[in-house]
């Protein structure tokens, strides 16, 4: 979770963008060239964990990683600020590496944290790097310039998709489902958020209902459909582009961050996660959507 856009939408920003700034020289002046963003000693745009993995799942985590490039320091945040669910999904990638072994399925994390850039926005999206998370100000994200912008999807978006396209290329003979892991935080604007956990899809809803349906069979437990949050392209990439843009079944799982606080908290929801998804038959691949 952790999403930017229920602050952005409660202050009623609209998503402004910075001016347009001189493109960087492209003449070969070795001068001009932008330095990478990421180091050689600095860990890679993404993981992938268990890229063999002969499970029929395939696991994205977005939001897996809080770590900042070195380059830009602190992005003028507190360290608080830095640990906050802000920026990364807390729990969520302890409980996708729990879930890779348990089904067998390759897991591709990002290395970076959202407030660098979300690798779930579209890079369209005011939030892709967003000025402000939680009523919170990104300073070092406030004056971009589009070279900036650039470097950051270069070093770390890019690589990441590219990754995971690469893995489902490879794939696309065998029956795969995208199974993309977030967490969200157990209140928002002072409110309790009662779901433990939520399945979220887009427009080919097969393998959400299927999936509610197996997690839903534990009466003590309150599942969302589409809540906390539905998906929507405008506002999602992961699901909407490796799932239904591919024609596969895709859902996001979205787990409470206060029930996934301890590494054993973590691994008991993988395993009910996972004992969901081996009761239900996949359901096919659909007609490809359109991007
Ligand atoms: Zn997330």
């Amino acid at each position: 979770m952790s999403r930017a856009r229920d602050t952005a939408q409660a202050d009623g920003r609209q998503g402004e963008t910075s001016p347009a700034a001189p493109a960087p020289s492209t003449d070969g002046d070795a001068h001009q060239v932008p330095r990478p963003l990421l180091a050689p000693d600095e860990p890679p745009a993404f993981e992938i964990i268990n890229a063999g993995g002969r499970g029929s799942a395939v696991l994205l985590c977005d939001h897996a990683s809080r770590r900042i490039p070195r380059r830009l320091g602190d992005l003028g945040l507190d360290a608080a600020a830095l640990r906050d669910h802000i920026a990364w999904d807390p729990g969520a990638a302890e409980v996708a590496r729990r879930l890779s072994d348990l089904l067998d399925a390759p897991l591709t994390a990002s290395g970076y944290s959202r407030l660098v850039i979300d690798c779930n926005r579209p890079l369209q999206s005011p939030e892709s790097v967003t000025e402000r998370s939680a009523g919170i100000v990104i300073p070092g994200n406030l004056t971009l310039t589009p070279a900036e912008r650039a470097a950051r999807i270069d070093a770390l978006f890019r690589p990441y998709h590219d990754a995971v396209d690469a893995l489902l290329h490879d794939r696309r003979d065998r029956a795969t489902a995208v199974l993309s892991i977030h967490s969200f935080t157990p209140t928002l604007n002072g409110g309790r958020r009662p779901w433990h956990a939520g399945i979220s899809h887009w427009r080919d809803r097969r393998l959400a209902e299927r999936l509610l349906a197996a997690l839903r069979r534990d009466t003590t437990l309150t599942i969302g459909d589409n809540q906390p949050y539905p998906i929507d392209e405008d506002m999602d990439y992961s699901v909407p582009v490796h799932g239904d843009g591919r024609g596969l079944p895709a859902v996001m799982i979205e787990i409470r961050q206060d029930v996934i606080a301890t590494a054993a908290a973590a691994a008991a929801w993988a395993a009910r996660i996972a004992d969901a998804y081996r009761a239900i038959d996949l359901p096919a691949p659909s007609a490809a959507d359109p991007q």
